[in-house]
């Protein structure tokens, strides 16, 4: 079957692609696929988030930066999503210990990076991937095994376990840090796969509106208390409130077991925050949630022939200092997108001139996503001459 009326590529021929994950990439690839007039099916683990009162997961909100809202902005999601809605940060501001600030600026004067709302991004690429006549989302859906080279899948409906076969001409795993497409994948001969968890976890607190609704910090910045081993910052919210993120090794989280060594801690390294919190919060929202790990991904090849690709963070997770994880998986969709049409979606041939040319860009975010660990927390506030050393002693 070819495609007819699609975006410059009738004639091409027409696939059946199956996108596992229904987070943020893979939302935005179904977008891509089916802009092109491919029929596209996506499976996701999760209900559908659009019904949910309270989605579980990671990071309130996501710094986006030029490369994810150039991927956005060739399905016409930008303005919907970034413009009207991100809240930009122009510059970092440090907190000093004496609770002084000072900035620095991300680039030049109207130069910045927008902070949104994970859930809000998720929901919204999720109704404009169904917008689409040619895009079916099937929820409650986990991927337990695949024949990749076949296109075969098999799927455990939650919580029923009720299993479904499932065929496509081409599957995309974009289902996150932990993939199964890749586990999969990873039984082929010659694929390359190293995972490194770092000693630092995260957890998000947050520092409430003002009651007369408004932020409690000056709104367009990326807050940054860098404390060496340890950090925090925080991301203005729409609802002027701001995610606040501890990064700190374990094993310091481990010594704050009790209410009154939380706040002693607290007090001692980060002052301003305290009242912008409040006591009362900082005690209960710490202790209501356990610290996350931190991984980082690098595999490869990320295609089998002509059947099987993965994107996103089944590809390349990273740390998150730089900030661009899910931006490199925005630019994946997009990347992809323009090498199968330079391919006339002959498949077997784009997806390997995908994964040859992702893979060492990829590589290197990752890499500099885990220097930017080292910056974020220690070294804006140290002479460059430390800098060297530092990395090298990783
Ligand atoms: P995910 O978001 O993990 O989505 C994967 C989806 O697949 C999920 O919906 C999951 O339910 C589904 N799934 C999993 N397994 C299966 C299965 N077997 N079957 C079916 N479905 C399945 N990036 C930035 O660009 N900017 C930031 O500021 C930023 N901040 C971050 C802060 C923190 C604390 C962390 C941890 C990450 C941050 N990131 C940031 C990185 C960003 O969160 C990820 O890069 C991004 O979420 C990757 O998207 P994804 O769709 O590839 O994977």
């Amino acid at each position: 079957e070819t495609i007819t009326g699609a975006n410059g590529c009738d004639g091409f021929p027409k696939i059946k692609v199956a996108i596992v994950g229904g987070g943020l990439v893979g939302t935005l690839s179904a977008c891509y696929f089916a802009k092109r007039g491919h029929e596209v099916h996506l499976y996701e683990l999760r209900p559908d988030i659009r019904e949910l009162e309270h989605v579980p997961g990671r990071s309130i909100n996501l710094a986006l930066s030029v490369r994810g809202r150039a991927a956005l902005k060739e399905v016409g999601l930008e303005e919907q999503l970034v413009q009207r809605h991100g809240i930009p940060m122009y510059a970092r501001m440090i907190h000093e210990l004496d609770g002084s600030t000072r900035s620095i600026p991300y680039g030049k004067k109207d130069q910045c990076i927008y902070s949104v709302g994970r859930r809000f991004l998720n929901e919204s690429l999720l109704t404009a991937a169904e917008k689409y006549p040619n895009v079916h989302c099937h929820f409650n859906q986990k991927l337990v095994s695949a024949n990749l080279k076949q296109g075969q899948m098999t799927f455990e409906r939650q919580p029923s376990k009720e299993i479904e076969q499932v065929e496509a001409q081409l599957v995309v795993g974009a289902d996150g840090a932990f993939s199964s497409v890749r586990k999969q994948m990873m039984k082929q001969p010659l694929c390359d796969f190293s995972q490194t968890y770092i000693p630092h976890g995260y957890l998000e607190l947050c520092i409430p509106a003002l009651s007369d609704g408004t932020h409690a910090m000056p709104k367009n910045y990326l807050h940054i208390w860098p404390r060496g081993r340890f950090m925090m910052i925080a991301l203005p919210n729409q609802d002027a409130s701001w995610t606040v993120t501890l990064f700190m090794p374990f094993d310091e989280f481990g010594k704050l077991d009790t209410p009154q060594r939380l706040l002693a801690f607290f007090k001692e390294h980060f002052p301003d925050a305290v009242p912008l919190i409040g006591e009362e919060k900082l005690v209960s929202d710490f202790f209501a949630c356990k610290p996350s790990p931190l991984v980082s991904v690098k595999c490869g090849p990320y295609n089998i022939g002509d059947t099987a690709l993965i994107i996103g963070d089944a590809a390349h997770a990273m740390v998150p200092f730089y900030g661009q994880g899910m931006n490199a998986g925005f630019e994946d969709c997009r990347l992809l997108d323009a090498v199968l049409l330079k391919h006339k979606f002959d498949v077997g041939p784009a997806l390997k001139e995908f994964s040859t040319t992702r893979r060492p860009d990829a590589e290197a975010i990752c890499g500099l996503a885990m220097y930017n660990y080292v910056e974020m927390r220690d070294l804006v506030n140290r002479k460059s001459f430390l800098i060297r050393k530092k990395v090298d002693s990783l």
